[in-house]
């Protein structure tokens, strides 16, 4: 007897060709000046506005809030492309931040008045989102943020500064996790708020950075800033169950484009080891170099493995705590690892900015930090087979 297989892997044939389209999208018409745009520590509007005109902001958004609707596996598969085909990693961090660490917490937690409010303009590009959660006591342990909501009649009053927040220098509308009672629970002390920047009492501070330049950051600052009560996201304490539900979004999709930078340091290693001639031969023809590069690529099939199993999880509305976490520890390791060995790879020149590898390595050194660190996702990972956890 015969059974159908359980499992299979193949794309469908809309996924290969949205995927095919989103790269010679991103190769064509993103990232041509990124060299000078990290130099000057620029963010880029102009493909802000290309990504925002072919549709990129609202992909996973559905189609009645002005989003393309597309499952969370194919957003994946894109998200994957534009990384690839994306030469400004920046770019493509600001728009993971923007949609996944801002327009699906509207979409998950907001009231259809909040989503028909604001999801239709952070699609079409014309606001940028920023999501504001770290303080500079607060990091892994999200449980001690100080940042205060008071109630007072019909808003609340935040007070408190937010640190190293992607977008903010450049954002219309933030995601604010706020404590908004002394005396409840940790895991319900907590409350999220949307605040558009031009708030009164609301300042930003940018801070230079290592790489992802063209994600600029910022500190911001909350003093007796005031916003109605119909902008609490959520119920009040519900931040915190909030949080830990949407970060899935967050950890999860916004690994899918480093994916795709790691599938383009493999190419690129490719290319250099067959065309780099040293004794007489193509450096490629050394085994030391051959199989440096063989790693890289069993590094990135088993981070397309990990990334398509949770978009499948995902698309199927089932839970991926474990698997994410997963993914996000071996991604961000594993795109690290490459890009150093690509740097090597290339000798002096990959150490010169002319080639543009020393910018990879700056920019995929954030990705073990931002999210929760490779040693949180550790900790995540062994508190769920019943070992230490987080704290
Ligand atoms: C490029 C970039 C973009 C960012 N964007 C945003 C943003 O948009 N919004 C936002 O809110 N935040 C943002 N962050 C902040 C980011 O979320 C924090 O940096 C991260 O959560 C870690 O916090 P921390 O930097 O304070 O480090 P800490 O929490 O102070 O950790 C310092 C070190 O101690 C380790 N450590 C801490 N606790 C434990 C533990 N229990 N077990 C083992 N090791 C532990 C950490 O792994 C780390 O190595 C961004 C960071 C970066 C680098």
């Amino acid at each position: 007897m015969t059974t159908a297989p359980a499992m299979h892997f193949a794309p469908t044939r809309e996924q290969t060709v949205l995927r095919n389209r989103v790269r010679r999208f991103a190769r064509q018409q993103l990232g041509a000046d990124v060299a000078r745009l990290d130099r000057e520590r620029l963010f880029d509007r102009d493909g802000w506005k290309a990504c925002a005109d072919f549709g990129v902001l609202g992909w996973p958004i559905p189609a009645e809030y002005g989003g393309a609707g597309l499952d969370p596996l194919t957003t994946i598969m894109a998200f994957e492309a534009l990384g690839q085909g994306c030469a400004d990693n920046g770019l493509v961090f600001a728009i993971n931040n923007h949609l996944f660490a801002c327009a699906v917490y509207l979409l998950d937690h907001g009231t259809p008045e909040q989503c028909k409010r604001w999801l239709p303009a952070l699609c079409d590009g014309s606001l940028i989102g920023a999501h504001a959660l770290t303080e500079e006591e607060t990091g892994s342990d999200m449980l001690s943020l100080r940042t205060t909501a008071v109630r007072d009649g019909g808003r609340y009053v935040l007070n408190g500064t937010k640190m190293f927040i992607s977008n903010a220098p450049v954002a219309d509308l933030f995601i604010v996790f706020a404590r908004t009672s002394e005396t409840a629970a940790p895991q319900q002390a907590l409350s999220a708020f949307i605040v558009p920047a031009d708030t009164p009492g609301l300042t930003v501070r940018e801070i230079p950075k290592a790489g992802l330049r063209g994600t600029p950051m910022g500190e911001v600052s909350f003093t007796d800033c005031a916003v109605p009560a119909d902008l609490l996201l959520g119920s009040e304490g519900g931040g915190y169950a909030a949080f830990t539900r949407t970060m899935e979004w967050e950890r999860g999709f916004m690994v899918a484009s480093q994916v795709g930078v790691l599938a383009r340091l493999v190419d690129r290693c490719v290319r250099h080891a067959s065309t780099r001639q040293q004794f007489g031969r193509p450096i490629g023809d050394f085994q030391a170099v051959s199989h440096t590069i063989a790693d890289m690529r069993v590094r990135l099939e088993l981070s397309q493995l990990l990334l398509y199993k949770v978009g499948w999880l995902r698309s199927q509305g089932r839970l991926a705590l474990n698997e994410v976490s997963m993914l996000k520890l071996y991604v961000s390791e594993s795109l690290k690892a490459s890009a150093l060995e690509t740097m090597q790879l290339h000798g002096a020149r990959g150490y010169t900015e002319d080639l543009g590898v020393e910018r990879e390595v700056r920019d995929v050194l954030a990705g073990t930090i931002y999210g929760g660190t490779s040693q949180i996702q550790r900790s995540i990972i062994s508190g769920l087979l019943g070992l230490s956890g987080p704290a």
